[in-house]
């Protein structure tokens, strides 16, 4: 057993790109020939590395990685809802709260291998084909989810974007795991599909950053001064997107390589 203040002592801290901070331990080993960082859903960031290492050392090396940790770290917030709820196998309904919608879903058995979904009437959605398939009904909706998304989300950032000053030189819709948007060094912005679960001041918090990412490419001090002056609420809103994966249904959560 080693002392109590050895333990303090092998936590260190580290700031994410979304400005979040989190503590993490080190874990110093005989056996480790070259830094190891670990993220598990019960211990967070782990760091294993060569006894003797200087702290110093260590501190650069998990900075580096940032970004992968931050990823790692929303994967886990993104399955973490999914352990505790049933997916439920073909989804009835289900709100677009960015939009204020709601929709109800109908099934119609047809003879054909394949499975697809299309706006009936407002408010309507029919899945048809080979409906028996669960899964199949689900990667339709979400199809249709994208197509939703690429109608609606589009035009809204275009509006903040005149409201704001920063304009992106190209917008595309993803259906990405982990980000809920990015801004690529062409101006170009990509939004998630599934913000449409999301409230609508958070949809602008998202199109707010991104945008502010035109001006600064990085999350410094500047860049977060750009974003409070876009959004009033901007910090309020950050701090809200961290529990705003549990607000997508599990239906739609599955990535399904819906590059768009
Ligand atoms: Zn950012």
């Amino acid at each position: 057993m080693r002392p109590v203040l050895a333990e303090a002592d092998t936590r260190e801290s580290l700031y994410l790109p979304d400005g979040r901070n989190i503590e993490y331990e080190i874990r110093f080993s005989t056996r480790a020939r070259s830094a190891r960082l670990r993220v598990g859903a019960r211990d967070g960031l782990v760091v294993v590395v060569p006894a003797g290492l200087r702290r110093e050392k260590v501190q650069q090396i998990v900075s580096s990685k940032a970004e992968w940790v931050a990823a790692r770290l929303a994967e886990f917030d993104s399955v973490r809802h999914l352990i505790a709820q049933p997916v439920a196998a073909r989804p009835e309904a289900f709100d677009l709260p960015a939009l204020a919608e709601s929709w109800r879903v109908e099934y119609r058995e047809m003879r054909q291998t394949s499975v697809g979904a299309k706006t009936n009437q407002p408010g309507r959605i029919v899945v048809f084909g080979a409906v028996e398939d669960s899964e199949a009904c689900q990667a339709a909706l979400r199809r249709w989810l994208a197509r939703r998304a690429t109608e609606s989300l589009p035009p809204w950032l275009m509006r903040v974007s005149v409201e704001c000053g920063p304009e992106p030189s190209d917008i595309s819709i993803k259906n990405q795991r982990t980000r809920w948007g990015s801004c690529a060094s062409s101006g170009r912005i990509s939004l998630n599909c599934k913000l449409l679960f999301l409230p609508r001041e958070l949809v602008r918090y998202v199109m707010v950053h991104e945008l502010a990412h035109l001006l600064e490419p990085n999350h410094s001090s500047r860049f977060w001064d750009h974003v409070r002056q876009m959004d009033r609420g901007a910090d309020t809103h950050h701090g809200q997107m961290r529990d705003a994966w549990k607000l997508v249904p599990a239906w739609a959560q599955r990535a399904a390589g819906l590059e768009l």
